[in-house]
């Protein structure tokens, strides 16, 4: 291991050429990367995924936002999926005066909800305060937990009436607009899908994201919506289910079961949940989602002092490691690339985390998953577990796939396969949800008429990620070349050779 290094981590980063680093790194968009500039240096240290939150701006912002990273992209010429997450029943707290109250310790605040004209008669002195959801009255019982901005601010209710809630903060803060409410133990009524989700989701089918994440997901039917939606698209993108409430963690067998994705979500987890519950949840969601080939990614905080400095806390790079450790696919930044102030280093931080705990795994001998010695649940499946024998009995230097729908990279992903693959696709969408699949370089290619024109693409990609070189020998996977057609072959392929 080389244990001192003098260059500096966005200079490891970028050094790297692609295709090198196994755990996929998404990014979460704001105003902090909006610049092209930033957006290309945040790929070229890393970057696989972008994260588009719906929780805010305008859907002109968002499209301002896509052409930039379509356009970032491009220019590096490398591929990055694109992954919308809509907020789901997120209960907020309304415009509040001046944008913030200072809340006195042991201070009671009536929260109405609904028309401001049924707030009920305001107790003498106290803030009278919006909430942004109507049956919020209905839902919660006097005793109930009210966590505000995530966690940071503590009431408790002590009387309600039709349309409001007395609550008193027993240490007071500051509450600000717009801040989160989280109802830790209420069985929240609101739809796990909103009007606004569905509109939402009508912007990104119609601007081609490659995955959908759907927020506060409690059961495997709080997809049926969304899925409904989708499914009469021509190029579905996929769906990832945030998991960020006990309901979801309760459920999670059928959850996974209706899913192409999970995240573990430990921001509203954390405030859901006891935050000591979070670590052990976190294994079991990845544990699980390994075992049933689902792409995992695991969010929130886990570089957060980056958002003020440059460099992460020892804790901050311990957690990114024991998340890949964990087994994780991805790792996500929020504020921390979203706006916060070292976007590119952020990035840059966690791919240096990232190889290196992979190095550590490898030279150990650690991949190759024990669940995918399984029987083949599929034909991709099948020829995927093939390839990854292969591939680990001739100590081949690379995998390279040709796929239409991205499904073959997906098993071969879940197989954990030790030595790095490229998957190429003439379409957009499967090159842009390889963008998330762990061990999976993806490449963006021209179609191709048969194996033997396939090969060339093959050598030409690997050769251009530096994977492999004349002489080498890689294995090849060739899917179906139609959509329609059940078929796929193996090639044991030398560069270079006849
Ligand atoms: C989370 O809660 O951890 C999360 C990823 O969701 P959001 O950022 O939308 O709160």
């Amino acid at each position: 291991m080389n244990i001192v290094s003098s260059r500096s981590a966005v200079t490891r980063a970028l050094a790297r050429p692609p295709g090198r680093r196994r755990t996929k790194i998404v990014c979460t968009l704001g105003p902090a990367s909006a610049d092209a500039q930033v957006l290309m240096r945040m790929i070229r240290a890393g970057m696989d995924v972008a994260r588009l939150n719906f929780s805010h701006g305008s859907h002109d912002d968002h499209s301002k936002m896509l052409k930039t990273l379509r356009e970032s992209a491009k220019a590096v010429g490398r591929p990055v999926g694109v992954l919308q997450d809509l907020c789901g029943p997120k209960i907020r707290v309304g415009e509040v005066p001046n944008g913030a109250v200072t809340l006195e310790r042991g201070q009671k605040v009536r929260f109405y909800c609904r028309t401001p004209e049924d707030k009920g008669a305001l107790p003498a002195g106290e803030h009278i305060l919006p909430v942004q959801y109507d049956d919020l009255a209905k839902d919660v019982a006097v005793g109930d937990r009210l966590l505000f901005d995530d966690g940071r601010l503590e009431a408790r209710v002590e009387k309600k009436g039709a349309d409001w809630v007395d609550a008193v903060f027993p240490k007071g803060g500051v509450l600000k607009s717009r801040k989160g409410l989280n109802l830790p133990g209420v069985k929240v009524s609101a739809p796990s899908v909103t009007e606004k989700d569905l509109a939402d989701l009508e912007w990104g089918l119609a601007n081609g994201v490659d995955f959908v994440a759907l927020s506060f997901v409690r059961t495997a039917r709080d997809l049926d919506a969304v899925r409904a939606r989708v499914a009469k698209h021509k190029d579905p993108p996929l769906l990832v289910a945030k998991i960020e409430k006990p309901e979801a963690v309760a459920a999670l067998d059928g959850i996974v079961g209706a899913v192409d994705g999970l995240m573990v979500a430990r921001g509203d987890l954390g405030v859901e949940m006891d935050f000591e519950k979070v670590p052990l949840v976190q294994k079991q969601i990845i544990r699980l989602a390994n075992l049933r080939d689902v792409p995992v990614i695991t969010a929130t905080q886990m570089l957060e002092s980056m958002t003020e400095n440059e460099r992460p806390t020892r804790a901050e790079a311990s957690d990114v490691a024991n998340a890949i450790l964990d087994g994780t696919d991805a790792v996500m930044l929020s504020g921390e690339t979203a706006v916060g102030k070292y976007p590119v280093q952020a990035v840059a931080a966690m791919a240096t985390i990232a190889h290196e705990t992979e190095e550590h795994l490898l030279a150990g001998g650690a991949y190759a998953s024990p669940s995918r010695e399984l029987a083949a649940s599929s034909l991709h499946d099948a020829l995927a577990l093939a390839a990854e024998r292969i591939a680990r009995s001739l100590e081949v230097k690379a995998v390279v796939l040709g796929t239409i729908s991205g499904q073959t990279a997906r098993y071969i992903a879940s197989s954990r396969p030790r030595v790095p693959v490229m998957a190429l696709s003439a379409h957009p969408r499967a090159v842009g949800r390889m963008a998330l699949y762990w061990g999976i370089a993806p490449y963006a290619s021209k179609p191709w008429k048969d194996t033997a024109s396939f090969l060339k693409l093959a050598e030409h990609a690997v050769q251009g990620y530096e994977l492999a070189g004349r002489g080498d020998t890689i294995v090849v996977v060739v899917g179906r070349e139609h959509s329609e057609e059940f078929s796929g072959r193996i090639h044991v392929h030398r560069i270079g050779g006849k």
